[in-house]
């Protein structure tokens, strides 16, 4: 469609009248940051003025920053934590948010081993459709004719709790695509999903990928675009390809679904775009059955102009793999989000990975940020509260943590990440995504802690007591050269008998020991999801530690202050270590994982 150029957008020409309306919402936003901000902030707070939680700040109608900003404390999860749990268990007053809380929200950050709890309104849903109805028209001022073919994407449901009082506790994604929003969305030729809406939505991991990859190869030669949402989703889905190619072809020759899919609505939707095609066949069978995975997405899905997935944060180390499948196509990483709140988007995508910045939407909640210097910390306490800025003060290359307050009725809630200004568009900073706190070991949705790794290993030690033998120093690594990725913990070992030390299986054991350790998002990629392999722990000659040491202090550390890293990522002291590998262990079975959650 011509698009007339009085709406043209300084972000550049829109592609349609659609998209042009996008583009003018985004400039308008992001020239108006600091006023849409304090217009948020006063909605909601005058929104949930009522509620027990901000009526116990004494903010007394006030709906300013400043106001609230001397009154209304800077929380984290375990702050919320008592609120959650009464509404969990059947509390329907105000506590929170004056709206109903419609369900929880799962966050892969865990607390106590469990998910966090996210309370969420109804009206949130339409916030975040919002946000997504931006990033096309953003991905089309960059690659023309996306409206002439599909997107093959990889998207999945996870299994949902339920709390004591009746409320559906699921991740976010889950409660988006089993939303009406997301079923019943109306036609859009620039969103074509190869994926059936069935497909996706089937909790059985395995069905759900096996039709979703059957689509895209029926379709191969209409795919513009492959994704998933974070890039171990779509290494997951070429290795799946890698395992299941044959049954795959076998199906799309004779025209009929694998007996494995049982799943009665994707056996119907998938049934009428499924028919005899033996060329096809031979076409997969030929590209897949040498072995050779290099440049696999784009021979099998020649058309295919970028990868739409988010290889920023942890999601980094997948970089080499998704290069390597797809001879280098970009990856566009194109929104930043949470359970807690959806965030904003990149306007540039396809910019390299390491400069990818996400500009934060104003209109989505009210955002603070804390000063971070990793030198000088700032040190949080209610007596006396930080100065936190606002969206309009950040600074060009200083870095913060994000600090949140959102309709749903979360208030100055810390969520962990570290961002850093590396430039503006209009008035609104774009923020490079830097880590989040506290994470050590991460492989799809899973964020290990290294009080939980702490905590596995004093799991996996009890076991060694009768052997009289102790961990005396670890580190951990995580090792995405095998897919699924693996957490490798390199152990260093104290045997005082060492004729009677711990046998193979037991330290076998002592893997499996730490897995049943880890937090349930963990539990739930190894079980559920396959999307995490079975724990490795390696042994490492006595001394190895002191080496370490001496290495580190070779290169400039501080002999009085030097601490054992506790996740090692610096490839010549990866060296160092499996260069003292005295012996490997995997564990010998999946831990211990249910969909039903403790409250
Ligand atoms: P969850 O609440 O489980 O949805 O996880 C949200 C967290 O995932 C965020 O707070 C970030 O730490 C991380 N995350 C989300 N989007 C991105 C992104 N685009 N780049 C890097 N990390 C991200």
């Amino acid at each position: 469609m011509a698009v007339d150029s009085t709406t043209s957008s300084p972000l550049g020409p829109p592609a349609c009248e659609k998209d042009a309306k996008a583009l003018q919402f985004i400039e308008d936003m992001t020239k108006n940051c600091d006023p849409v901000q304090e217009n948020v902030l006063s909605e909601i707070l005058s929104q949930n003025a009522a509620t027990e939680y901000l009526q116990q700040w004494n903010l007394d109608g006030a709906t300013d920053r400043k106001t609230f900003k001397s009154k209304v404390p800077v929380i984290s999860y375990d702050d919320l934590l008592p609120y959650v749990n009464r509404i969990a268990n059947g509390d329907r007053s105000p506590i929170l948010s004056s709206h109903p809380i419609s369900e929880f929200l799962t966050s892969s950050g865990t607390s106590a081993g469990e998910r966090k709890l996210m309370p969420t309104i109804a009206a949130e849903m339409d916030r975040r459709q919002k946000l997504y109805s931006l990033l096309m028209p953003v991905m089309n001022l960059y690659v023309p004719g996306l409206d002439k073919g599909k997107g093959l994407y990889f998207l999945f449901i996870k299994a949902e709790a339920k709390t004591p009082s009746g409320l559906v506790a699921r991740p976010v994604l889950t409660s988006y695509y089993k939303s009406q929003q997301f079923k019943t969305r109306p036609f859009d030729p620039y969103n074509v999903y190869t994926s059936p809406n069935e497909t996706i939505l089937c909790v059985d991991a395995f069905q759900s990928m096996y039709s979703q990859m059957l689509c895209g190869l029926l379709f191969r030669e209409e795919v513009l675009r492959c994704g998933a949402v974070f890039a171990s989703g779509l290494v997951r889905a070429i290795k799946f390809l890698q395992l299941n190619w044959q049954q795959l072809a076998m199906d799309v020759e004779s025209g009929n679904l694998s007996n494995k899919i049982t799943d009665s609505s994707i056996r119907e939707c998938v049934s009428k775009i499924l028919k005899p095609n033996p060329e096809l066949a031979q076409f997969i069978r030929e590209e897949c059955c040498d072995g050779n995975w290099e440049g696999i997405i784009t021979r099998i899905w020649p058309n295919t102009k970028y990868l739409d997935v988010i290889v920023t944060g942890a999601m980094a180390q997948y970089i080499p793999i998704l290069d390597y499948y797809s001879g280098n196509l970009p990856k566009t990483c194109t929104m930043y989000a949470s359970s807690e709140c959806y965030f904003g988007l990149n306007l540039t995508p396809m910019v390299k990975p390491s400069e990818v910045c996400y500009t934060i939407m104003p209109n989505m909640g009210y955002f603070e940020f804390i000063p971070h210097d990793p030198e000088n910390p700032v040190t949080i306490s209610r007596d006396s509260p930080p100065q936190l800025l606002d969206l309009a003060d950040l600074e060009l290359g200083k870095e913060y943590e994000l600090v949140i307050s959102t309709y749903s009725g979360l208030c100055r809630y810390r969520v962990g990440d570290i961002l850093q200004v590396k430039g503006f568009h209009n008035s609104a900073p774009q923020f490079k995504f830097i880590r989040r706190k506290n994470v050590l070991l991460s492989i799809d949705a899973d964020k290990t802690d290294e009080t939980e790794l702490q905590a596995a290993i004093d799991n996996a030690s009890v076991l060694l007591k009768e052997f009289n033998t102790t961990v005396v120093e670890y580190t951990s690594y995580g090792d995405t050269k095998t897919i699924p990725g693996h957490y490798v913990i390199y152990w260093e070992l104290l045997m005082k008998d060492p004729a009677n030390g711990p046998p193979e299986n037991m330290l076998a054991q002592c893997c499996l020991a730490m897995e049943e350790a880890l937090n349930s998002v963990y539990r739930q990629s190894r079980v559920a999801d396959n999307s995490i392999g079975p724990l490795e722990i390696r042994v490492v000659k006595n001394g190895t530690f002191e080496e370490l040491m001496d290495y580190a202090i070779s290169r400039g550390a501080s002999i009085n202050q030097y601490k054992v890293p506790r996740c090692v990522t610096f490839t010549p002291i990866m060296e160092l270590l499996d260069s003292r590998v005295v012996s490997a262990h995997f564990s010998p079975a999946a831990p211990h994982w249910t969909s039903e959650r403790r409250f």
